[in-house]
């Protein structure tokens, strides 16, 4: 594997090298998929990435989401040049794709009766905390089990329950967590027991859920888990808000609410909203709860304010319009949930096989791979925390090991344990990524 790095990305080396003196730590992203240095790429297109040093990759990190229609679609790329040519990027005033883009996820999303569009889903997770807490009036936040959420203060990835390990992150007083709150997933009954003691203490702006579970699904929830959580957030006055930004068009066009037949208060959208493209966040939501936004119109003049100087710019929306036009003319959605189908499959047998350590699933085009260990870090007893904290760690390393060997055989996935299938998988990408899986 260490060859392969040596020998063959001479370029992608000279550059990590470079990047490393101008930016921390020599990347943007601190993943485990940059071991031992990152890959740098030059073109894509459709399921292959190629580096700087002419190597092909099939690309199952997908962005980290965004890209369903498989990297730098034609059709959506000429509609970008088009718009350039006319306007540029970007002039802070409405434009006609603004209002398309709207309409069209208020189309497929009953839930979405409006959206505002915003920077990122991490600013979209926060107007949603926000708009919860002045409509309801309320301060308590409570997530669902160790998802992350963005980076914001409140919700940042690191603020674990108890026996999952130790906060990541560091800057971050705490007193800006002290009304955000965490329940394992599918625990039903500690939901309702820290509803009922918020409810003492001014009660419960709203319960965050990611739906298919937390990390997406990688802890994943029952099937009737959100209409129960549904339930719940109805009895006690909180607002229900699913962060879709993962799911959101990649399950369906309906996103994860429409696959499990929940209407979410707030949606939290982001990646695959613009279609690979910059902006990729918004929130939407039931009308009464999102002209909050707002302020000073009708019976009330509370406000919650959300900004941003590039939010809604026309490229990120034309991107994101006809990206969504095209899933839904190609079931993009569908036809990469087979792929998902195929390959997780097709990883069984390979796990099965060989007895690796190992699980495989998936729900579409969303594949989890995780050593088996994983799934047992959930623990507040201080033995089995001990022992965690020691399989966290050398999981980290395994992983680290594993990413680069993935790399060395053209594969590039999310760290290794999560990878995402495009409309652009077909049958044969599928069985060569097999191969390679096979190989490492
Ligand atoms: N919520 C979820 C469920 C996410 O997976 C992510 C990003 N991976 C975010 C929010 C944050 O989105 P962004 O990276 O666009 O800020």
């Amino acid at each position: 594997v260490m060859r392969y790095f040596d020998e063959r990305c001479t370029g992608s080396k000279r550059m990590a090298e470079a990047a490393k003196r101008v930016i921390p730590g020599g990347v943007q992203h601190n993943l485990a998929f940059n071991h031992p240095f990152p890959i740098a790429m030059s073109r894509a297109e459709g399921a292959h990435l190629t580096d700087v040093d002419g190597n092909r990759y099939i690309d199952f990190l997908q962005a980290g989401g965004p890209t369903l229609l498989g990297s730098n679609h034609p059709a959506v790329r000429a509609k970008v040049h088009e718009l350039l040519d006319e306007c540029g990027p970007v002039t802070g005033l409405l434009h006609e794709y603004e209002v398309k883009l709207a309409e069209l996820v208020c189309q497929h999303m009953p839930a979405v009766e409006m959206l505002r569009l915003l920077g990122s889903g991490t600013e979209a997770v926060m107007g949603a905390v926000r708009l919860a807490r002045a409509y309801t009036k309320r301060k308590w936040i409570i997530k669902v089990g160790g998802a992350y959420h963005g980076w914001s203060d409140q919700l940042v990835y690191g603020m674990r329950l108890p026996g999952t390990g130790r906060m990541e992150a560091t800057g971050i007083p705490r007193g800006s967590t002290a009304f955000t709150q965490e329940c394992h997933p599918n625990d039903l009954d500690a939901l309702r027991r820290k509803l009922l003691i918020n409810r003492l203490r001014g009660g419960t702006a709203a319960v965050l859920v990611e739906p298919l579970g937390p990390e997406s699904g990688t802890r994943p929830v029952h099937r009737d888990y959100n209409a129960q959580v549904r339930r719940l957030c109805d009895e006690f006055g909180a607002l229900l808000i699913f962060d879709e930004v993962v799911t959101g068009f990649r399950v369906g066009m309906g996103g994860a609410q429409g696959y499990f037949g929940v209407k979410p208060d707030l949606t939290v959208l982001g990646k695959c909203l613009a279609g690979g493209y910059p902006m990729a966040g918004a929130i939407g939501g039931r009308r009464e709860v999102m002209m909050l936004l707002v302020g000073g119109i009708g019976t009330t003049s509370r406000r919650a304010f959300v900004g941003g100087t590039l939010s809604a710019n026309p490229l990120s929306c034309v991107a994101g319009y006809h990206a969504l036009t095209e899933a839904h003319r190609s079931n993009a959605a569908a036809v990469a949930g087979r792929a998902g189908d195929r390959l997780r499959r097709g990883l069984d047998a390979i796990i099965q096989r060989l007895g690796l350590p190992y699980v495989v699933y998936n729900l579409g085009s969303i594949v989890h791979l995780q050593t088996s260990g994983v799934l047992l870090l959930d623990t507040g007893n201080p033995l089995k925390l001990f022992k965690a904290r020691h399989e966290a760690k050398a999981r980290k390393h395994m992983m680290e090991e594993m990413g680069a060997a993935y790399t060395a055989h053209g594969l590039v996935t999310l760290a290794g344990s999560r990878i995402y299938t495009s409309l652009a998988d077909t049958d044969e990408v599928i069985d060569d990524a097999l191969n390679r899986f096979d190989d490492v």
